[in-house]
């Protein structure tokens, strides 16, 4: 490069008149510092390695009984995302969510592209049926999104974890509404008050979650608290269908073992975070693989899936019984 601007001085001094050829020598100048950069950028990209977990800036510490393999702060989009075929702690955090996202995604193009004639309503159906996998495909992506760039900087991180928390809010409200729709098929007031009940919780969450210290690492029970407590507020409309339709129609065509294995996966998945259970328990063995959030991980995609099959198989008892109303019961 600076041989080029020598040059240039020297071409300056025999031909001040020619500013054009000039005006291309600097030009070339520029690009082939352009391309310095971009291959130094490069070499930096591809070169870092795994850090410690005390040595990460603050904003970076999140687990301290995963001790090593962290990815340093990297300011760069392109790094960050060339990371997600790295091995260190957010790897399977970002792959089981990856994938759990392209699953969701296959399986709802599917399910829109099922015949019309196996629904009593199509159109309807699948509009509450779509709802619940946009609640899930937004809830995974957003989640794979903020693991991949959370080591990016500080005011990145922070911006992508409030889309994470809203991600789990959505999943949550988009699950509700088929499973309203079904199971109070026969009583649409009911089935509309528990919706907007969720939805004003839902919205509630996503609010709190914006806040800055709702991250924080102190928060997270409270984290965990939030989003099953809105999962929780589910037992009203339980109760509420388990008292009209008895034990044992609730339980049979309600879907009602599927409803809580659901809740029991989700639980399971919200206390091992809480608690960060296994490696609590074993510092630094955890660094990579099944650590706490991993399988908290797991087990929402895990979660999502049964309360999907509870879902179409209402939905399939919904057009054996056809679109009619008995005179009593909510279904
Ligand atoms: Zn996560």
């Amino acid at each position: 490069v600076v041989h080029e601007k020598e040059e240039t001085t020297e071409r300056e001094e025999e031909d001040e008149e020619d500013k054009s050829s000039d005006e291309g020598l600097l030009l070339q100048a520029h690009h082939a510092m352009e391309r310095m950069e971009e291959f130094v950028h490069k070499m930096w990209e591809g070169r870092w390695r795994v850090i410690p977990h005390d040595v990460l800036p603050d904003w970076l510490k999140d687990n301290d009984f995963l001790l090593h393999g962290h990815r340093p702060p990297m300011p760069s989009f392109r790094a960050c995302f060339k990371s997600i075929f790295r091995i260190h702690t957010e790897t399977g955090n970002i792959w089981t969510h990856l994938l759990g996202c392209l699953f969701f995604l296959c399986l709802g193009i599917v399910y829109m592209f099922r015949p019309n004639m196996s629904f009593v309503a199509p159109f309807q159906e699948k509009i509450v049926i779509g709802t619940f996998f946009l609640g899930a495909i937004l809830c995974l992506s957003f989640s794979w999104l903020f693991h991949t760039v959370y080591c990016h900087s500080e005011g990145v991180s922070r911006v992508f974890s409030k889309l994470d928390y809203s991600g789990i809010a959505f999943l949550i409200m988009g699950s509700f509404v088929p499973w309203l729709y079904y199971s109070f098929y026969c009583s649409p007031q009911p089935c509309f008050i528990y919706l907007i009940v969720v939805c004003i919780l839902g919205v509630a969450a996503i609010t709190v979650s914006q806040c800055d210290f709702f991250s924080t690492p102190q928060y997270r029970g409270v984290r965990a608290g939030v989003f099953v407590g809105l999962g929780l507020s589910g037992v009203v409309p339980t109760l509420h269908f388990m008292i009209t339709e008895g034990f044992l129609r609730a339980t049979t065509m309600g879907q009602m073992g599927w409803l809580f294995l659901m809740a029991v996966l989700y639980i399971t998945g919200a206390c091992l975070y809480a608690a960060r259970i296994p490696e609590r328990f074993f510092p630094g063995k955890c660094d990579i693989w099944f650590h706490s959030h991993q399988l908290f991980h797991i087990l929402v995609v895990a979660g999502a899936f049964v309360h999907f099959h509870g879902v179409s198989n209402l939905q399939e008892f919904r057009y054996t019984a056809g679109g009619g109303c008995a005179e009593e019961g909510v279904v």
